[in-house]
């Protein structure tokens, strides 16, 4: 945005100028309300962007956290002999807002400059309309995921998993918080997906606001702290949308160590073949489900199976680590 104040910026007073407001929706009035009470665009977008981020990822969290205390609910946690305790929520909510003030700060803060110079919409209303908005958040989904399948099975390498990826396979139960519990490497890595469809979209064709970027990274938090629940429900989305990832497969990439790398699809796994022994695994549990043991049976049975998957991933990661120490001594 250019300007001729001399501030460094425009006054949002000014920016507003010649808009209609009786022709705007309400919360087309409060995004407007918001840079006008700020006056600095800069801050006013730096600022809305964190407590997005802030609100949305541990509001999504508090649920998940009620859920993990209710014990009404373990019939349907993926593994549920691991409860994650008060103290280890504590531990890793402490560690994930050590990287949001350290990392995500001033990286949101740089934004607005920087997506301006990519052509971003921010300030200006009204917004787009809702088919623009789906069929751009859609885009983003699509990249993030693909970015994400080729940048996560590069952190499974040797070096970049002992450095960098280990952290956040520290939970082989992962729960709702642990989903941004991450090297600071890997939350500059993976969000490059997060941000690269953005800022691609709108290099390429400069049409974008920031309001469309917000549900795609409203909607992308949602997947991320739900896919690190440990809860599998009936109604949980990848049973009404199959091509979904959700908890079910995400959870068994931290429990058994190896497939499934992708963020919200299957399809890439299932076309690379990075889901086999996930399939296997879960071609195990139904055979035991079906199989007409009691209860007790069945759960003690299950258990096994997991801790089979489980050990196999003990060993995996054995291998992957080593693959350093070759590098030094060879
Ligand atoms: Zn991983
Ligand atoms: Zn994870």
């Amino acid at each position: 945005m250019s300007n001729s104040t001399g501030l460094g910026y425009t006054p949002a007073s000014a920016l507003y100028a010649n808009t209609d407001f009786s022709k705007l929706s309400w919360l087309e009035t409060q995004w407007a309300a918001w840079y006008l009470w700020i006056d600095n665009p800069v801050i006013a977008t730096g600022l809305m962007s964190f407590l997005l981020h802030e609100i949305v990822y541990f509001g999504r969290c508090i649920p998940w956290i009620l859920i993990d205390a209710t014990p009404y609910f373990r019939k349907w946690k993926l593994q549920p002999t691991k409860i994650p305790t008060a103290r280890e929520q504590w531990e890793c909510t402490k560690q994930v807002l050590f990287s949001h003030f350290t990392i995500e700060l001033p990286a949101i803060w740089l934004f607005h400059p920087f997506a301006e110079l990519f052509g971003l919409s921010t300030w200006q209303v009204p917004f787009p309309d809702w088919q623009t908005v789906a069929m751009q958040v859609a885009f983003f989904f699509v990249f993030e995921d693909g970015f994400h399948f080729f940048a996560h099975r590069a952190l499974h390498w040797g070096p970049l998993y002992k450095h960098i990826h280990k952290i956040h396979h520290k939970y082989a139960a992962p729960f709702g918080l642990a989903a941004e519990y991450a090297h600071p490497a890997e939350v500059f890595i993976l969000g490059t997906g997060t941000l690269g469809g953005p800022i691609l979209y709108t290099s390429l064709f400069h049409n974008l606001h920031i309001f469309t970027v917000y549900v795609w990274i409203v909607l992308r938090l949602f997947q991320a702290v739900d896919s690190h629940s440990g809860y599998d429900f009936p109604w949980s989305l990848q049973h009404i949308v199959p091509f979904w990832s959700g908890a079910d497969h995400h959870d068994f990439h931290h429990m058994a160590f190896v497939n499934n790398f992708s963020t919200s699809f299957r399809w890439f796994d299932h076309f690379f073949g990075t889901d086999d022994k996930y399939r296997e695994y879960k071609a195990k549990v139904n055979a035991a489900k079906a199989s007409g043991l009691s209860p007790k049976e069945l759960a003690a049975l299950e258990l096994r199976i997991a801790q089979q998957a489980e050990k196999e991933g003990v060993e995996a990661e054995k291998v992957v680590e080593a693959y350093n120490f070759k590098l030094k001594t060879a």
